[in-house]
């Protein structure tokens, strides 16, 4: 049975990390070039700490799904990346920026990880800058920012609406420089279907070269997970079409746990469903809401164009209800008070399922030149999908499944459960807690994979300096291959006559509609049975065409949708055992009288970390207590 020890160092919060840095065990320069490390991953976590440990002489060998590193999803973020630099002196500070994040994550984040992920934000700005990435400016030539939901300074640093792609390319171009120098060898179109542990440690991963079929061994000394998050569990979201849960969840069957796995976040403003044959959905930046002022008619099922709609006869809802913090409350709360106000009939649209993002007011007072130098881009991709000029008339939008909280536990050196196996970026359940604040997933990839893995992995490869190449000759990658070659084999024999894209938009709607952004135990259980019913009916009638040696995106889309279905379950399950409600995650039973979230801090502040048990066995639960010393639990308002 796992243990958690969490690895949290003592001392004052704002010492921990620089101590226990100072003290870690280091490898030479000598007997890194003797290690070899598996990064997966090539998005802003698994490229940083790809360029970072390939700069600190050690062989790293870097994998992704794409043709290019550079494709990663990473490369959606539009928005911003969170620092404490405090550049505008409007009081912002390290520990401010932990206080934010800390409460909204409505308090179920570790402060330690917290903090650190805080302290390291302004390294992460000043590596940028140095590798060029061209961040916006203000008038005086010092780097500009701009404000995000759920706090009240103005620390996000952004590349117009394009900030992921940006420092995504200064990064690829980090770990081009490796690759040219030998320490990185990149491993394109290769996905990652299983993780190889060696008397009990993370020595490998089987691969599918996507491009001719084969099954791979690849070995190291440690293997990093850097492989995103799973919000593409409701179909419909905001993240790239591939963005999945199989590496994760692979690690979690050979026993990492898995933490939190229901809290996932609704993002407030995703361009709403127009179609029934959507596969995805695009965001509209949380940056517009600087500008952009949410609203809906006073008056129910009104029907008139917004234009005509004067302004006496429209409910700023977000800055009625929440005055203090208006259209910039945090993304939880703004997407709820968006459904709330679209089942109350409010909503607009055809549909009713969605609300006015308006820049009117915006473009009298600042004119359209600075809101285009802003927004430009999001402006365009707008136009372009709804044929709709949000210069002229508001955006409508409405809430979609953006990013997952939870993911694979780690201690406080990023590890796993499993030793030499880490998880970073998105892929681990984080710094977030219930909920992530915007511009900082960015802020958390670049911190884990630049400045925090790279350290604490040299402490565990000391032991490793005497270890030798690892070999794939044995038993242990044997088995791992073939269990993959045998789960091929059976999908493939299926011969069904449904898509893997089929079954994943049924899935996707299950989980929309009884583990998504209000969930009640009798939905959620009810979400479990309807996942085990069409599991089963996966595994009579997928089908899947053409051959295993070959490209075949069918047999990729089957082989996720299939972890899907596992991963959806723990979620429910995830969901129903917090009679809680917190952050993102909404239980119907738990909210006050003004429907805002109840927390249960004497029974809930914990991390749910769950242990895989057997594909028949109910996974089992572990509880990691939330200790707070620096920050005081209090009910989350920001009214
Ligand atoms: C539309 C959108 C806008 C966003 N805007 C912002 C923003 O402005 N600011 C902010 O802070 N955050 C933003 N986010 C969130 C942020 O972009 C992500 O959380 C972050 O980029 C995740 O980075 P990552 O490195 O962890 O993973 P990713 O960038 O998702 O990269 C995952 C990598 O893992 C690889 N991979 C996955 N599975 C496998 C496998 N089985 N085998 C091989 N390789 C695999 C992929 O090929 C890829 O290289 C946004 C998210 C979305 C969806």
């Amino acid at each position: 049975m796992q243990k958690l020890d969490s690895k949290i160092p003592e001392g004052p919060l704002a010492e921990k990390w620089s101590r226990y840095k100072a003290r870690l065990r280091l490898v030479s320069p000598a007997n890194k070039k003797k290690i070899e490390i598996i990064v997966v991953g090539t998005g802003l976590a698994g490229s940083g700490a790809a360029s970072a440990l390939g700069e600190l002489g050690y062989n790293v060998k870097v994998f992704c799904f794409q043709d290019s590193p550079r494709r990663a999803h990473s490369v959606a973020a539009q928005g911003g990346i969170n620092a404490a630099k405090n550049y505008r002196n409007d009081n912002d500070s390290v520990y401010r920026l932990f206080h934010d994040m800390v409460k909204g994550g409505d308090y179920r984040a570790r402060e330690s990880n917290v903090y650190r992920a805080a302290e390291v934000s302004n390294d992460v700005i000043d590596h940028f800058t140095a590798l060029g990435v061209p961040f916006a400016r203000d008038y005086g030539g010092s780097l500009d920012t701009r404000s995000f939901g759920g706090v009240q300074v103005s620390r996000t640093f952004y590349a117009k609406g394009q900030t992921g792609q940006q420092c995504l390319y200064g990064t690829y171009s980090s770990l081009n420089r490796q690759i040219a120098k030998g320490t990185v060898k990149m491993f394109p179109r290769r996905d990652m279907l299983d993780v190889v542990i060696v008397d009990g440690k993370a020595r490998g991963i089987i691969t599918r070269n996507l491009l001719t079929g084969e099954l791979e061994r690849h070995s190291a000394h440690a293997v990093v997970l850097a492989t995103g998050g799973y919000g593409t569990v409701f179909y419909l979201s905001t993240l790239g079409l591939g963005s999945n849960a199989s590496a994760a969840w692979s690690a979690y069957r050979k026993g990492a746990l898995f933490a939190n796995p229901s809290f996932i976040q609704i993002h407030p403003t995703s361009i709403p469903v127009l179609n029934e044959y959507q596969c995805k959905l695009t965001l509209m930046s949380e940056s517009l809401r600087n500008d952009g002022r949410v609203w809906v008619p006073k008056e129910q099922g009104d029907k008139r164009h917004p234009t005509e709609i004067p302004e006496e006869e429209r409910d700023y809802y977000l800055e009625r209800r929440y005055p203090a913090f208006g259209n910039l409350v945090p993304r939880d709360v703004a997407s709820r008070a968006a459904k709330e106000r679209c089942d109350a009939g409010y909503g607009v649209g055809d549909t009713g399922l969605s609300v006015y993002l308006d820049f009117k007011d915006a473009i009298e007072k600042q004119g359209k030149k600075a809101i285009r130098d802003k927004y430009g881009n999001l402006f365009e991709m707008y136009e372009k999908i709804t044929g709709i000029n949000p210069y002229n008339q508001p955006m409508r939008i409405y809430p979609a499944g953006h990013y997952t909280m939870g993911g694979l536990w780690v201690d406080y050196n990023l590890m796993t459960t499993i030793p030499g196996l880490y998880a970073i970026g998105e892929s681990n359940f984080s710094d977030h807690g219930a909920n992530r604040l915007g511009a900082s997933s960015l802020m958390q990839c670049c911190g884990d994979g630049y400045f925090i893995l790279p350290n604490t992995i040299s402490a565990y490869l000391a032991d490793d300096i005497r270890t030798g190449t690892i070999p794939t000759d044995n038993s242990a990658f044997e088995e791992a291959e073939k269990a993959v070659e045998d789960r091929i084999k059976r999908i493939m024999s299926v011969g069904g006559k449904e898509t893997a894209s089929s079954f994943h938009k049924r899935l996707g709607k299950i989980m929309w509609d009884h583990c998504g952004m209000r969930r009640d135990a009798e939905g959620l259980m009810k979400g479990v049975e309807m996942l085990k019913e069409l599991e089963e009916e996966f595994w009579e009638n997928i089908c899947v065409p053409g051959s295993t040696d070959d490209l075949n995106h069918e047999l990729e889309k089957a082989l996720k949708v299939a972890d899907f279905f596992e991963v959806g379950r723990l979620m429910c399950e995830d969901a129903l055992q917090r009679e809680e409600s917190c952050g993102a995650h909404f239980r119907e039973e738990h909210q006050t009288e003004t429907g805002e979230a109840k927390r249960n801090d004497t029974d809930f502040a914990y991390v749910a970390a769950w242990e895989f048990q057997g594909a028949k066995t109910e996974p089992k639960l572990h509880k990691e207590p939330l200790r707070f010393k620096y920050v005081e639990l209090k009910e989350r308002s920001y009214k």
